[in-house]
């Protein structure tokens, strides 16, 4: 076992462990290097640390608090090819959307310092007033997941310390380097305890949602571990934001111009070689433009180049790790089981790295495993319709409800179908547009709470009503 070349941040100091891991490059299958496992005792260490620094934290002017987690963005800016580096390293994105991650980090930081919660004066009655305000919470445990680890984690840490809380961050064991990176920054920025960062097996994420000093838990990760943590959450009542899984519809009217559309709805679907939860997971097409949008969207794939994304002219690269490997190989097998036609793909590459590639599918039935099931990989089912309210039940025929598309140069009809379309976020003739200003958050399956805007930044706090009389 090789030395780990990365160290835990508990209370402002890099801490190594005597037990590590191997972390992978799923271009390659080789080995990138060792990170440290942290232990019970690691924890315990972290959140006793999280909990004496959210005493003074919490106390510094909001104006304080804005600056430190803009210098964040600034340090992350610094050292941006160092992150975009290993970023494609570790998770296996090509260059684009390294920078694309890294570049929205920046980004985020910058803009959620520039956010605050104003008091609000609920009733004003002669000498008595209502006051309602927005406290911290304490400490969150923040757990990310392997597809966007950088962003994902900011979504959680900037709005997180910009409210007044401290923070345990647990990266995904798949993905850990870039987040303890930005530890190791993070303690030549912040004051001790404000931010821990450890790196551990999915162990380490139950016991951060079952440690009774954390107030709150963020969580972005896959349906089913959400379930387990609000299960384990409840031991202390902790508030909960949970961003899980999706199997977002598309849908494409039959007034379309699918040689226009087809670059869009590609990357709606296969950007981050689709392991994205916002990723389209099914693709409606009206009968009157199926055949056309079904021969542009191949067309379009074709000039795609899927590789290492260290290597120039790459755009896609492999899967992240070979668990999600398997489990994408599995569902192609499960196509060729039931004579599912490829429109393009089918077979996983036999070369080394986790490769799939762009697979299109040929109108599978509705309860077909590539339909029902969250991929997670590029494999996209192309439907076919014929009915706008038949396909409106079909897209919501779901327990996910993260986020929808419509594609229609009648804006009119796709925002009547938007509003029917369980879900988030519905974008209308594009997709993946996020801002640090604009809510997101799934329903039913999906999750619970909101990320980004005031609504996210107010998912750091509690409420605190405070009614007040003029004294005698
Ligand atoms: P995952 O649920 O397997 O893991 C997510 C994180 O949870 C990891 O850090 C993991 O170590 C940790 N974990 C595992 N078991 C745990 C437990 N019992 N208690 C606490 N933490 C535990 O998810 P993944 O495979 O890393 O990510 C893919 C999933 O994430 C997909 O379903 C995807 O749709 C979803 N996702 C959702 C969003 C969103 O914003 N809604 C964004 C990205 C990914």
């Amino acid at each position: 076992m090789q030395p780990a070349a990365f160290a835990l941040s508990i209370d402002g100091r890099l801490v190594r462990t005597p037990e590590t891991a191997d972390v992978i490059n799923p271009a390659t299958e080789e080995v990138i290097c060792a990170v440290p496992l942290a232990s019970k005792a690691h924890l315990d260490e972290a959140v006793h640390a999280a909990q004496v620094a959210f005493k003074s934290w919490r106390e510094r002017p909001l104006a304080d608090r804005q600056r430190l987690v803009s210098a964040l963005g600034d340090a992350l800016e610094q050292h941006h090819e160092r992150f975009v580096e290993l970023l494609i390293t570790e998770q296996g994105k090509a260059r684009a959307g390294a920078e694309w991650e890294i570049g929205g980090a920046i980004h985020w930081c910058r803009e959620i310092a520039r956010q605050s919660l104003e008091d609000e004066v609920v009733e004003q009655d002669g000498d008595e007033q209502i006051i309602s305000r927005h406290t911290p919470i304490g400490v969150i445990g923040a757990i990310t997941p392997w597809n966007f680890p950088v962003l994902l984690a900011i979504w959680k840490v900037a709005p997180a310390l910009v409210a007044g809380n401290t923070m345990v961050l647990k990266p995904s064991p798949f993905t850990p380097l870039c987040t303890l990176l930005l530890g190791e920054l993070a303690n030549q920025i912040l004051p001790p305890g404000v931010l821990n960062v450890l790196s551990g097996g999915n162990e380490l994420g139950q016991w951060i949602t079952e440690h009774p000093g954390i107030g709150k838990i963020s969580f972005t990760g896959s349906t089913e571990t959400g379930k387990r943590v609000m299960q384990s959450a409840s031991v202390n009542l902790k508030r909960l934001t949970l961003e899980l899984g999706g199997n977002d519809p598309a849908i494409v009217l039959a007034d379309v111009d699918a040689k226009a559309i087809a670059k869009d709805l590609f990357w709606a679907a296969f950007s981050n070689s689709a392991q994205f939860c916002v990723a389209c997971k099914r693709l409606y097409v009206h009968e009157a433009v199926y055949d056309d949008v079904a021969r542009e969207l191949v067309a379009y794939a074709h000039t795609v180049r899927m590789g290492n994304g260290m290597q120039p002219g790459v755009d896609l690269g492999p899967l992240q790790n070979r668990m999600q490997y398997e489990k994408v190989k599995d569902l192609l097998q499960d196509c060729q089981i039931n004579q599912q036609r490829f429109l393009i793909g089918g077979e996983a590459s036999a070369a080394k790295g986790y490769f799939i590639p762009v697979t299109i599918i040929d109108n599978p039935p509705d309860d077909a495993r590539c339909v029902t099931e969250e991929a997670f990989g590029p494999v996209l089912p192309l439907l076919r319709f014929s009915d706008v309210e038949e396909v409106i039940a079909r897209a919501n025929g779901t327990d996910f409800g993260l986020a929808a598309s419509v594609w229609s140069n009648d804006l009119e009809e796709a925002q009547r179908i938007a509003r029917r379309l369980e879900a988030g976020t519905v974008w209308i003739n594009h997709a993946h547009q996020f801002s640090p200003h604009i809510a997101f958050g799934g329903h039913k399956t999906s999750g619970l709470g909101i990320e980004n805007s005031l609504h996210g930044l107010a998912e750091y706090t509690n409420i605190q009503t405070v009614l007040q009389k003029a004294g005698h």
